[in-house]
């Protein structure tokens, strides 16, 4: 039986399988010529069959090559900024992350028609020398931010003292929703490496005893055509690629013993008069 308690949020990131961080220029290298309508077609039909809906972060330089995939995404699914080059928020100056910004939610919302109102980091890459992006996020309407979390892996975890659960983000009076991505007992079981890589019995074990789960999956989870990234290191390619073939079985059986949501329907249950506020 499905817990409604729960606040349970289904998201995915869409970028192409070869946008690990570092390699994010490298489109003349790896092919561009990606499994992007195949996967998404998958992903249209596994919400369909469980009737539910799930938040979609668009990186601007894909929403570019796929201009009719993701008008027909946001027609039925809310969509977001995953930035426009999947470049490391960390990299950055403010006025670079505010430039990388608004290029990717003008190129969405001229796509699309519609407002963009949320925002994910490229790898969850925002770390505390980077707080200036939610003053820059308010500046571009951005209501909601899920680039937070307390997995502490390569670019993750490097924004300390974060709330394990949605919170408002008050920078220098301006504010912003924040839906962190954490993990419990120091396992991401909720996103696309963990998940693959984890028993499924573990993570149900781990689901039921989560209060507020934000899932965060990748195309590539399922993607057993794209291109192995072969100069990355072993533990980090095995992370990247191992468990991809079971992953829409696992994610199939973890949305038939569990309820998810969209940010929009999470956003509608939440006491944010009451919620805590990080005051940067
Ligand atoms: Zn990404």
């Amino acid at each position: 039986m499905k817990d409604s308690k729960a606040l349970r949020i289904l998201s995915f990131d869409i970028e192409e399988s070869y946008m690990l961080l570092e390699m994010c220029d490298n489109d003349e290298i790896f092919d561009p010529c990606s499994n992007m309508e195949e996967g998404m077609q998958t992903l249209f039909d596994l919400l369909d069959k469980h009737n539910i809906k799930s938040t979609f972060f668009v990186v601007g330089k894909v929403a570019k090559k796929h201009p009719e995939l993701i008008r027909r995404l946001a027609d039925r699914y809310e969509v977001g900024s995953h930035s426009m080059n999947h470049k490391p928020i960390y990299d950055m100056t403010k006025e670079e992350f505010r430039k990388d910004l608004l290029n990717s939610v003008n190129i969405i919302e001229d796509i699309t028609g519609k407002k963009v109102k949320h925002y994910r980091a490229p790898g969850l890459s925002i770390h505390r020398e980077q707080s200036f992006a939610f003053e820059a996020m308010a500046e571009a309407g951005i209501e909601i931010d899920s680039s937070l979390t307390n997995i502490k892996l390569y670019s993750y975890g490097h924004f300390d003292a974060i709330y394990q659960e949605p919170f408002i983000i008050n920078s220098n009076g301006t504010e912003i929703k924040e839906y962190p991505v954490i993990s419990k007992y120091m396992i991401g079981y909720s996103s696309g490496g963990y998940f693959r890589l984890l028993p499924y019995r573990l993570i149900k074990h781990i689901t039921k005893k989560s209060d507020y789960i934000m899932s965060y999956f990748h195309l590539r989870d399922f993607d057993t055509q794209q291109q192995t990234i072969s100069s990355i290191n072993f533990i980090r390619r095995f992370k990247s690629y191992y468990g991809e073939r079971q992953f829409l079985t696992k994610l199939n059986t973890w949305l038939n013993d569990f309820s998810f949501v969209d940010i929009k329907t999470a956003d509608e249950q939440i006491d944010w008069a009451n919620a805590p506020r990080l005051y940067l």
